[in-house]
């Protein structure tokens, strides 16, 4: 497939080439709609293999965005941008302040943020660049790292199924497995084991979880047992593509909610845990806290009015499940559906 059919397969507005010889930098930022807002998405630094795989990836992931922030209720479209190369050896001050040149050059189409491969720190060199960069250190009066949000959201997603499947929001005495103990695995693991649950925790860092056990009284399994263990929710924390062929008829839990971005291996897993019974709360709806806490800097940030917003997760979703089930289709294409309704009333709107 060619650049051109690339971009016009998945209705991308616009594509943007940018590069500096002098710092090394080739960057691609993709704006795929600007129809509920500007187009919000990080920026991700990494040393791929070619550029028309940078370009796939920023197409993906673009795409993705326009359906997080839909999902989320939020003003916002979808954007993404990629830096090509390893951080460790070209991520010096004069690459990102050649990339916030180039963010500039878009005049506030698209706004950036961090994301794998970048740093808070890199993102305030950027901004020295331009305005159109959120997620800033509090002094700067940015809500600094989304991770406490996104579990917080994470958190309500789980108490949205739960009053879905048993009636109540309540986690009391709920067997919930937690799959990697990191910057969100563990502030879920904090607000879990406050409402009461029954924790269950698996990482490949043995100090994350020794932590998780110590602190908050969470039984400790291996990593290749986690998602088998017997539980109420598997709430996966680590890496992505964890819901596949192979480990879906593993699974022992009523319902799957968790941080982790593009859980389901391919598209079909997500009737596979459909056919199995299992409850899958699509994971770009689940872990929107962090793109929500950005959002709250509209206007002027308050951890409060951050937590308010972020707390809809729980109405977010439940309308995706009433939705599934209005249409008998899978959640995963409900929350697309519910997504391109929302774009489709904003562009008549516009018209
Ligand atoms: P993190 O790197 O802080 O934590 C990931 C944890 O998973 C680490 O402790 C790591 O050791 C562990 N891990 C890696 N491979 C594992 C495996 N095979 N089995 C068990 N544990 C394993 O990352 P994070 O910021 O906590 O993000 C977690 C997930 O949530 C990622 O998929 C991320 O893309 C997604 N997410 C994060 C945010 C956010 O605000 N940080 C927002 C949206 C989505």
């Amino acid at each position: 497939m060619g650049v051109f059919d690339a971009i016009g397969s998945e209705h991308h507005q616009s594509v943007h080439f940018g590069m500096d010889p002098a710092s090394g930098l080739r960057s691609i930022i993709a704006i795929h709609s600007t129809v509920l807002g500007p187009a919000l998405g990080g920026t991700r630094f990494y040393p791929y293999k070619s550029e028309r795989d940078a370009l796939d990836d920023v197409l993906r992931l673009s795409k993705g965005m326009t359906y997080k922030a839909a999902c989320a209720g939020l003003r916002l479209g979808g954007g993404k941008a990629v830096i090509i190369g390893d951080p460790s050896e070209i991520g010096s001050d004069d690459l990102f302040l050649a990339y916030g040149r180039f963010v500039e050059s878009l005049g506030g189409q698209y706004i950036t943020a961090e994301d794998v491969g970048t740093t808070v720190a890199n993102m305030e060199i950027v901004a020295t660049q331009t305005r159109y960069v959120r997620g800033l250190l509090d002094e700067h009066c940015g809500s600094g790292d989304p991770s406490p949000a996104t579990a917080h959201g994470v958190a309500a997603a789980q108490r949205a199924v739960a009053a879905r499947l048993w009636g109540s929001q309540d986690l009391v005495g709920k067997r919930i497995a937690i799959k990697g103990v990191g910057k969100v695995g563990m502030a879920l693991v904090e607000i879990l084991s406050g409402y009461g649950a029954e924790l269950i925790v698996a990482d490949v860092k043995t100090t994350a979880t020794e932590v998780a056990a110590r602190e908050y009284g969470a039984k400790v399994v291996d990593v290749d047992e986690i998602h088998h263990v017997e539980c109420e929710i598997f709430a996966p924390c680590a890496l992505g593509g964890g819901l596949n062929e192979r480990t879906i008829p593993e699974l022992r839990c009523a319902a799957v909610v968790g941080s982790a971005n593009n859980q389901l291996a391919v598209e079909d897993d997500g009737d596979r845990l459909r056919a199995a019974g299992i409850l899958y709360a699509p994971d770009f709806v689940v872990n929107a806290g962090g793109i929500i806490n950005i959002a709250a800097e509209e206007g002027g940030y308050s951890p409060d009015k951050a937590n308010a917003m972020v707390e809809r997760i729980f109405d977010n979703l439940t309308e995706i499940l009433t939705t599934a089930d209005r249409l008998d289709i899978g959640t995963h294409t409900a929350a697309e559906h519910v997504a391109e309704e929302r774009i489709a009333a904003a562009a008549t709107m516009e018209a």
